[in-house]
């Protein structure tokens, strides 16, 4: 399994990473990108029972490289995971969603969840509770509106460890979700051991939605099994009015996908308001 993973990871990255011919350079360029704070945060809607009322924003990182432009994390997030570098990047972003995400509340006067992305590497990494307190104090961002995704949580180990410091960041007022729900292995362990706030049910079920019988019935298990858990469910890829008349006949009611809006700036995310 782990070697599947691997492979598909390396698939990935290939495209940016065989212009630099070897991880090393590959590397050492990621690394200056880091220095240079080059990681930025864009920002989709999540959509609560219609489209007229806001739940919340996900953080996604984009990588503006002087020359290539905006860089999508399919380029460089698994590769920084390999590398240990990745909580420099997850860090960076989160700092500056913190900061944007603050003052576009205050301008707005009224507040919404903000939602990030954290590989499950590095949770077990020493200083992740350290890392988020010193954001929330510098940014002033509340931690009651502040949740942390946790995605490819097939590189975590030891669900002992996990459980002990999500505890802890539950206890600082932060929610946790588990990402691509369902395409993970034993991610219903997880829900059993870790203090989970909400599931994201993953596109890769949704897509097909409207015409495979299979995905209708794992979206109405996953939806149901997070109700009956008294979980948030957020559907994830919602592309058509079609797609979210069937998962809300599910009993979902949370929503995220290009039906709203793709991926934006502060400036997109201010216009969509
Ligand atoms: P994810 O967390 O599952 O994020 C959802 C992805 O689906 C995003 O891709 C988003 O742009 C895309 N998406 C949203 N709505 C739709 C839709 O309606 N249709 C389709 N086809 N796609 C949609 P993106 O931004 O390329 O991010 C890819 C993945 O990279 C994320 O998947 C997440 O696992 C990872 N990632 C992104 N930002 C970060 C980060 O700051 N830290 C870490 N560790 N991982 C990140
Ligand atoms: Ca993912
Ligand atoms: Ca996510
Ligand atoms: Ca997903």
């Amino acid at each position: 399994r782990v070697k599947l993973d691997i492979t598909y990871h390396e698939q990935r990255d290939e495209q940016l990473e065989s212009i630099y011919e070897t991880t090393d350079s590959y590397k050492s360029v990621i690394e200056h990108a880091i220095e240079e704070e080059q990681f930025v945060p864009y920002y989709q809607p999540i959509m609560i029972d219609d489209e007229k009322q806001l739940y919340g924003v996900e953080v996604l990182a984009r990588w503006q490289h002087p020359e290539k432009g905006l860089v999508p994390p399919n380029q460089f997030i698994c590769f920084a995971e390999k590398n240990g570098l990745i909580h420099h990047i997850d860090e960076m972003v989160c700092r500056k969603a913190c900061h944007d995400m603050k003052k576009l509340i205050d301008e707005l006067g009224r507040p919404f969840r903000v939602s990030v992305n954290t590989s499950a590497l590095n949770i077990v990494n020493g200083k992740f509770v350290e890392r988020l307190q010193s954001i929330l104090d510098d940014t002033g961002f509340p931690a009651d509106y502040l949740s942390i995704e946790i995605t490819e949580t097939s590189l975590m180990e030891n669900l002992k460890d996990v459980a002990i410091i999500m505890e802890e960041v539950q206890r600082m007022g932060i929610r946790i979700s588990i990402d691509d729900f369902g395409t993970t292995y034993s991610s219903l362990n997880y829900l059993k051991y870790l203090p989970i706030d909400t599931i994201k049910l993953d596109q890769t079920f949704v897509h097909d939605v409207n015409e495979n019988t299979v995905d209708q019935r794992i979206c109405e298990t996953i939806i149901r099994l997070a109700i009956d858990l008294e979980l948030n469910v957020v559907a994830e890829g919602i592309e058509t009015e079609e797609h979210l008349n069937i998962i809300q006949s599910f009993g979902c009611r949370i929503f995220q996908g290009y039906y709203y809006s793709k991926p934006t700036t502060v400036e997109g995310l201010e216009e969509f308001f």
